[in-house]
């Protein structure tokens, strides 16, 4: 039953609620400055239903069954079987034809279901959230439970859940491309406005549901949700945006078109051979013609890559990758360079306060991690904030320019955690440290407004009022943000308390300090103040103030230096791209020297003397020098995030198959320009997200490593199913192919049905099995494949018809003659009835069976032995090959089947012939393996 919804009040319409007050609008919305209470959150959710928004169309699970049944080897079936029912003298033949047609059908609907329900269950992962205010606190929800009346707080990167009204805004910017197809920033503010004359969406003081906030930050109260707001009247455009095909299914589907139009040419040769060359009947030789072209037809392709790329992402998921579309995993397999940032992807992003610097002490900070025990100590000597002036309002100065909260250890979580930017949140432990109250400190000093941090300035700023003056300074601004480019804003320095102009020789002993810690790898931020009451002509209102008028002609206070250690499967992370030809570019925010000494311990610049390419430079380097530069070891430093696009866009040129990591909103073009984006999901924004193709829930470089393997893993795996499906084609032509050319002296040794058994049958579940096979040892010491690859080369062309196909074929038409000889039947009085007849035929279906058992654990590796990656380990082969074998007693001893795939029970000879077909097919292709191995050793010591 349909949830029956309350329509929107007009009282809420946006255009009314855009002209009230901030008391008004509270008062028409039914809440407050503290947001709703949990009795007011139940009525309304129960009034206006959940935030979502409902899919208008969605294919009819009937018709995706249908679709099954309408392909068009489907629909030659159907055609075939009807043939078969009304024109020959067998028409259980037609019936068997329809039955094996609907059970081939049900089979991909399963497969089909399969694929579905696993990208289903990862929509179900990225969940998205909002933050409100609910009952007077910060809470942080998921976006489906907004109600009208919500308080919603919004800030760069997010994604807006709901239409809502403005009340307070600071530099507010929104992108509104997705309702408006305006790709500028809009700005928008907390002002009362009249509407009149205006469309919705020109209103400034509305934010809309489906757009995403690309600078500043809001509070604005909820007045539309789910399918009412403008995003959902709208939905039924958006929701085209369904699943599109992958490359690979693109290329799989034309291959199956093209196969299957050669499939009917053969079939319409082997229908006039049949007719006029063996004379017989134009209905049998079109049911036998039928049988060729089913043997061709690569029926279970589709649906098992499909498959076999969902399971893929569902690995993937485990293990911390989120792919979004199931074209990434192959384009993953594909990558040839990852451009990563450092801090939280190769790093911990666990920062330690380790030293605090101050142009006339340096001291040392003890402990670890986010815990504040750990003392501080200063030429050998503990101190503390209260011993130390100097150094405690540089602590004070650097946490109350902090935005990040240390939560301590409960009964959930065992470990001190981190709400906020961990660069952040190591100032605050400090501070404790030094035996300083932050709440206290927080409370005291209050913040009157902040200039939000972002990573093209490099620093932050927040203004107070002080109830303890600093340098007898009661209003300041405290800055905090990279050394060098905030030393050059400092017109003072505080040395050992006092205040004095900054030199050439104080900058430069900052920056030699800074150099210093950089080369061993540690983080430094300088911290700078203020005195506001000193600056004239201030504007009145602080939402004026911008970076610009304050960050200037400020007094340096010191550094604070942090380590970030790397993570610790980085390193071997790193070891498996060097083996694998992927190259690793480090593109940080970072500062040169520090980003070269993380880049160094992890392995990924090798040589002593790696090319650092800085934000500034690359401004100014042309694309060419650009190019040439990256043919080397280089290292980007104290890049902005708009510059990663032309670094992309440069590698792509160079052919290259670019991953690039990214999490703030100005990541988002190089994201979408890269062809992998992957966005961090702990700290990346919801742009970013959305930009991205690969989201990682660990944050961790290394599982992009892994979600590389397992893409091409998969791609390897198509391939083998691809060899398994087309090998058996050769040995079911053959027999064919010899009735017809010996004039049907050879009496026809494999029936219609019987290649309907094998490519509808037994074949179907080892080939699925193909599909899961783990990635072969080795898979990560070759270089990727280009873009110019095909996926059917011509080598498994060759391997699948000239190698294992006529394998195959000798073994197959090799039982056919043996029973014949065993009954003392040879060419030239063959019997075509009878039981001899049957049980030749029954020989080579179960010859072709067996073969193909060899053959899939043949197909399960390319060069290492069978053997030694385990031949009974792929547990859907294993049930495939029991399955084939349970078929093949089935079709040969129940009386019915006998009939209708003119089969008879075999002699314990027969037996013994078929349980040896598969060694060797085995034995030989193991051989050839054996050889391929030590080629490519020899290869490598050569080398
Ligand atoms: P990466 O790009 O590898 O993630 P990053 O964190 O250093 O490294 P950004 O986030 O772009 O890159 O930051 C750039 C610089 O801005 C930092 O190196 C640091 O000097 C400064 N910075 C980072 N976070 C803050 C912050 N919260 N407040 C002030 N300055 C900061």
């Amino acid at each position: 039953m349909k949830e029956e919804r309350a329509a929107a009040p007009d009282e809420r319409s946006l255009k009314e609620l855009s002209c009230l007050g901030a008391n008004e609008l509270y008062q028409r919305l039914d809440t407050g400055l503290d947001g709703l209470t949990s009795n007011q959150v139940k009525e309304r959710k129960a009034k206006y239903g959940s935030n979502t928004i409902e899919p208008k169309k969605k294919e009819s699970q009937w018709l995706k069954f249908l679709k099954n049944f309408t392909s068009l080897m489907a629909i030659l079936l159907w055609f075939g079987g009807a043939i078969a029912f009304f024109f020959t003298d067998t028409p259980q033949l037609g019936i068997a034809i329809w039955l094996v047609n609907v059970i081939n059908g049900l089979f991909s609907y399963f497969q089909e279901s399969r694929a579905s329900k696993a990208t289903e269950a990862l929509k179900k992962m990225l969940p998205s959230y909002a933050r409100v205010i609910r009952e007077g606190k910060e809470e942080q929800i998921l976006a489906e439970e907004l109600v009208p009346g919500d308080v919603l707080l919004i800030e760069e990167g997010d994604r807006i859940s709901a239409d809502a009204r403005v009340i307070q805004a600071t530099d507010l910017q929104v992108n509104q491309s997705a309702l408006t197809g305006e790709s500028n920033p809009i700005r928008k503010n907390d002002e009362v406005q009249s509407g009149k004359g205006m469309g919705n969406f020109e209103l400034k003081n509305m934010i809309f549901a489906g757009t995403t906030v690309s600078n500043g930050s809001a509070r604005a109260v909820v007045s539309q949700i789910g399918m009412q707001t403008e995003f959902g009247k709208i939905a039924d455009l958006t929701q085209s945006l369904g699943e599109e095909k992958s490359p690979l299914q693109m290329e799989l589907d034309k291959l199956t078109k093209q196969i299957s139009v050669i499939a009917i040419l053969i079939g319409v040769v082997f229908f006039f051979a049949a007719i006029f060359f063996v004379h017989q009947p134009v209905a049998q030789g079109f049911i036998f013609a039928l049988g060729m072209i089913v043997a061709f037809i690569p029926e279970g392709l589709l649906p098992t890559v499909t498959l076999s790329l969902a399971m893929a992402v569902q690995r993937m998921a485990k293990e911390h990758a989120l792919v979004k579309k199931l074209s990434s995993v192959e384009t993953l397999g594909a990558t040839s360079v990852i451009c990563s940032d450092k801090t939280g992807t190769l790093t911990q992003n666990e920062m330690t306060v380790c030293y605090a610097w101050t142009a006339s002490k340096e001291y040392q900070v003890g402990g670890l991690g986010y815990a504040p025990q750990g003392t501080i100590t200063v030429n050998g000597q503990q101190t503390t904030g209260d011993q130390d002036p100097e150094l405690a309002w540089l602590l004070r100065a650097a946490s109350l320019c902090s935005n990040a909260r240390v939560l301590p250890p409960d009964d959930e979580n065992p470990r001190y955690r981190v709400l906020g930017d961990p660069t952040e949140a190591c100032l605050n432990v400090v501070a404790q440290k030094a035996g300083l109250d932050l709440a206290a400190m927080v409370k005291e000093n209050p913040r009157l407004r902040e200039l939000p941090f972002d990573s093209s300035r490099k620093r932050m700023t927040t203004i107070h009022n002080l109830t303890m003056p600093l340098a007898e300074a009661t209003r300041v601004s405290f800055t905090k943000g990279a050394p060098k480019e905030m030393a050059a804003l400092c017109t003072k320095i505080c040395v050992a308390g006092t205040i004095r102009a900054i030199t050439s020789e104080d900058q430069a002993k900052i920056m030699q300090a800074n150099d210093h810690y950089a080369e061993q790898g540690l983080r430094v931020l300088a911290v700078a103040y203020r005195d506001l009451g000193q600056v004239a002509n201030l504007p009145k209102g602080f939402s004026q103030y911008t970076p610009e008028l304050i960050e200037q002609d400020m007094i340096f206070m010191g550094l604070m230096v942090m380590a970030d250690p790397p993570r610790e499967e980085v390193a071997a992370a790193v070891q498996k791209c060097h083996d694998a030809h992927i190259r690793i570019i480090m593109v940080t925010g970072d500062y040169g020297l520090t980003a070269v000494s993380i880049a160094k311990r992890i392995g990924i610049v090798q040589g002593a003397n790696p090319r650092v390419i800085t934000g500034l430079e690359l401004a100014n380097i042309s694309d060419e020098e650009l190019k040439t530069a990256l043919g080397d070891e280089v290292v980007f430093a104290r890049v902005a995030p708009e510059q990663k696009y032309r670094v992309v866009s440069l590698l792509q040129d160079l052919g290259n198959v670019v991953a690039v990591t990214g999490d703030g909103v100005n990541d988002a073009p190089a994201l979408k320009k890269a062809d992998i984006g992957v966005a961090m999901g702990i700290t990346g924004t919801d742009v970013a997200k959305e930009s991205a193709d690969m989201i990682l829930t660990d944050d961790n470089f290394a599982s992009i490593v892994r979600a590389v393997e397992e893409g091409r893993a998969v791609y390897k795996n198509i391939q083998k199913f691809l060899l398994y499906i087309f090998n058996s084609n050769m040995s079911e032509a053959v027999p064919s192919a010899a009735f017809l050319l010996s004039r049907a002296a050879i009496p026809l040794p494999l029936t219609v049905m019987q290649i309907l058994a094998i490519d509808l049958g037994t074949d179907m579940i080892p080939a699925l099995g193909l599909g899961v096979e783990e990635p072969e040892e080795g898979i990560m010491t070759r270089p990727p494949r280009t873009k110019k690859d095909a996926l059917l080369t011509k080598g498994i062309i060759f391997k699948a018809f000239f190698w294992y196909g006529l394998m195959g074929s000798v073994v197959a038409m090799g039982a056919y003659f043996y029973t014949m000889a065993q009954r003392g039947a040879t060419i030239g009085n063959l019997p075509s009835v009878g039981v001899t007849y049957r049980e030749a035929t029954t020989m080579t279906l179960g010859a072709i069976i067996f073969t193909q058992i060899g053959a899939v654990w043949n197909c399960r590796t390319e060069r290492s032995s069978v053997f030694t990656v385990g031949p009974f380990k792929n547990k859907v082969i294993n049930v495939g090959i029991v399955f084939e074998m349970a078929l093949f007693c089935l079709l040969s001893y129940v009386p019915l089947f006998q009939d209708v795939f003119q089969t008879a029970p075999l002699g314990v000879k027969e037996w013994l012939f078929l349980l040896l077909c598969p060694v060797p097919i085995v034995a030989i292709e193991e051989v050839r393996k054996a050889y391929s191995r030590r080629q490519a050793s020899k290869r490598r010591q050569t080398k």
